[in-house]
């Protein structure tokens, strides 16, 4: 079985892509994504020696060797220019996430969709995608396991478009503000009592450097409160 966190992210997959999965480790996401008749072909990219071989047992025992090419190699780098249509990342922090589309923009020309799901720093990430004329099309925010995580879903677009406050909600998510479920709230009402734990604790801060973050933590805060009380 699935986990949850992995079947929301191939729920976003176009019926009939050809899919990358970089740092796929045991290539469950495309073999998942293979069976229930999400996609036709898939490239699952490792870096790692150990996940790498996990991949390739798990697609062998699967049967799936003939539709899923499991290759060793940094991010996009595994994919040849217009080879897919559809790239998976997930399970990363989102500064590797943007890192690896970063190096790989090249290969993403003939890429339609990208569903990314960092677990942590989506910020990192949905800012790589405003820079990169991607538009955010749809957000999802899930817990599972104690863990709470984020899959963003990417097309070509006006990457503006999602957009009504944009500092706040690169960091908030523009569809998970709008939705505001539980583990939505759960989640920003955790950071926000972190930032109040560190902003109490930088109190009689006197260096210019805690000051300083002292300073970021409180406007960060006041920003949030701001969204989350309108
Ligand atoms: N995608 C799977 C998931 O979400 O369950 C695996 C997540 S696992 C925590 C992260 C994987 O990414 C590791 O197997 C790691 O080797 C791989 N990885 C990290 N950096 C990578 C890169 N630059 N290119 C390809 N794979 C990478």
């Amino acid at each position: 079985q699935l986990s949850k966190r992995l079947q929301t992210v191939v729920s976003f997959i176009p019926k009939g892509s050809v899919l990358a999965d970089i740092g796929s480790d045991h290539a469950y996401l495309p073999c998942y994504a293979y069976l229930h008749g999400y996609i036709t072909k898939a490239i699952a990219g490792e870096v790692a020696d150990g996940p790498f071989r996990s991949a390739k047992q798990q697609v062998e025992k699967c049967g799936l060797s003939r539709v899923i090419s499991v290759r060793k190699g940094d991010g996009l780098q595994v994919v040849a220019p217009n080879e897919v249509n559809c790239v998976t990342i997930a399970g990363m922090g989102g500064t590797l996430i943007s890192n690896i589309l970063e190096a790989g923009k090249g290969k993403l020309t003939a890429v339609k969709r990208l569903i990314l799901q960092p677990n942590v720093g989506a910020h990192i990430v949905r800012r790589w995608l405003l820079e990169n004329e991607w538009e955010l099309i749809d957000e999802r925010i899930l817990e599972e396991d104690g863990q709470i995580y984020e899959v963003l879903v990417a097309e070509r677009g006006n990457p503006y478009r999602p957009y009504t406050q944009l500092h706040v909600e690169l960091l908030l998510g523009p569809f998970l503000l709008k939705e505001r479920n539980d583990v939505f709230e759960k989640k920003w009402a955790l950071e926000m009592k972190h930032w109040r734990d560190v902003i109490e604790q930088l109190k009689h801060a006197k260096t210019e450097e805690a000051m300083k973050k002292k300073q970021q933590f409180v406007e960060t805060l006041h920003m949030v409160e701001e969204a989350l009380n309108r």
